[in-house]
């Protein structure tokens, strides 16, 4: 058969045949024992190899243009299993220098009791990565678009790098979803998520995979099972039918995602609106080469005359939450959330002004979400 289109695959990829009752959906398989059949073969929950675990691994690979995956119980679980599984004892690895806090702070705190070397690069540049490869180094990770700036790295340039310099890859896919980027597609080696994120979407599961080649992620697997981070069987089993929907939320979250910022950048009361999708964006070029879509997620600075807590009470209808790629609206200050733990000093060199909004868009009607944001900004003071 043909290979199927995105969406087709969404809903129908990886399920699994209920045989003893012929129902329409996948059967959840909470068994913690199966029959052996063998040592190489026995299924357990921690073997990554049990039937709702397998069923949304192979939906991701499939949807990520990838061989094979591993579903874990959170996005850092992915993030750690999979950079230890491909690092040792006197190894280095290049990481750009904004990313996810938890994903930095992993490095930071872990790497050196391991004895893994490790350097943030100054900026996105192909220069700012080349010149950070030493001769023990053994790969690349990046993430983009970045959070909350939402810059971009050229894939590409980053995959042909690597590849000159014998070194994998590994991306965080997670602000982007497989509806709006397949780094695989441009020579990436290995792809995570955090599927609490866009993957699950309804801000009710906690999940990351990895997806790859089957060799990649048979050695990913080699520390996985010692590490212990499966996803549970229900919480896989709820992924599989969030991911069904994957396409028609976060298509409708691009549309709702771009007339929000086109909207902000005309606004009297904002300074600045990072999005990908605008055309004054510095990586808007490169958006519409490697991105199949902008995505949900914007950030913009309020004018020094409107303060950010009182413009975050005033909102009605959007939440002023910490998570992010719900199907609902939420918004929050980096300088008081997700960076407060850095210095002043520290996010003003990342570009984080203290006027700066994220803003993750739901799929509401934009015209509320509009409107919600215009009184939140018009009140405050
Ligand atoms: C949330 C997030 C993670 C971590 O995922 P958890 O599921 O919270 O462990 C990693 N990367 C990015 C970009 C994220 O937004």
């Amino acid at each position: 058969m043909a290979k199927k289109h995105f969406n087709t695959q969404c809903v129908h990829e990886g399920q699994l045949e209920d045989t003893q009752y012929e129902s329409g959906v996948s059967p959840l398989y909470m068994a913690t024992n199966y029959a052996f059949e063998g040592v190489e073969k026995k299924r357990y929950p921690r073997y990554f190899n049990t039937p709702n675990l397998e069923a949304v691994a192979q939906k991701v690979a499939a949807l990520e243009l990838a061989e094979s995956g591993l579903v874990f119980s959170s996005g850092m679980a992915a993030i750690s299993t999979a950079l230890m599984s491909f690092l040792s004892q006197g190894d280095h690895v290049v990481l750009q220098n904004d990313l996810y806090g938890g994903t930095r702070n992993f490095v930071k705190t872990e790497f050196p009791k391991y004895g893994i070397a490790f350097t943030f690069t100054e900026g996105l540049s192909m220069g700012d990565f080349e010149k950070a490869i030493q001769p023990n180094t053994k790969g690349i990770y990046i993430e983009t678009p970045s959070n909350p700036l939402l810059k971009l790295v050229d894939l590409k340039a980053i995959a042909s790098l690597a590849q000159a310099n014998g070194l994998w890859t590994m991306i965080d896919n997670t602000f982007a979803s497989p509806v709006n980027q397949n780094p695989t597609a441009f020579g990436i080696d290995i792809v995570l998520h955090s599927a609490t994120k866009y993957l699950g979407g309804h801000s009710d599961i906690s999940g990351g995979i990895v997806v790859s080649s089957k060799a990649n992620i048979e050695r990913v697997f080699d520390s996985a099972k010692n590490l212990g981070g499966n996803m549970s069987e229900f919480a896989a089993w709820m992924l599989e039918r969030s991911i069904k929907t994957l396409a028609l939320r976060v298509t409708a979250q691009n549309a709702n995602a771009q007339q929000i910022a086109q909207w902000l950048e005309a606004h009297q009361d904002i300074d600045a609106v990072y999005y990908p999708g605008l055309k004054n964006h510095p990586d808007h070029h490169l958006a519409t080469q490697q991105m199949k879509g902008f995505g949900g997620m914007l950030s913009f600075t309020l004018k020094k005359e409107k303060s950010v807590e009182c413009f975050l009470e005033n909102l009605q209808l959007i939440k002023p939450v910490m998570s992010l790629a719900g199907v609902e609206s939420t918004a929050l200050s980096p300088r008081l959330t997700s960076h407060a733990l850095l210095t002043e000093e520290e996010r003003l060199s990342q570009g984080i002004s203290p006027q700066l909004i994220r803003f993750s868009t739901g799929i509401e009607a934009v015209s509320d979400l509009i409107s919600d944001l215009e009184h939140a900004i018009y009140t405050a003071s």
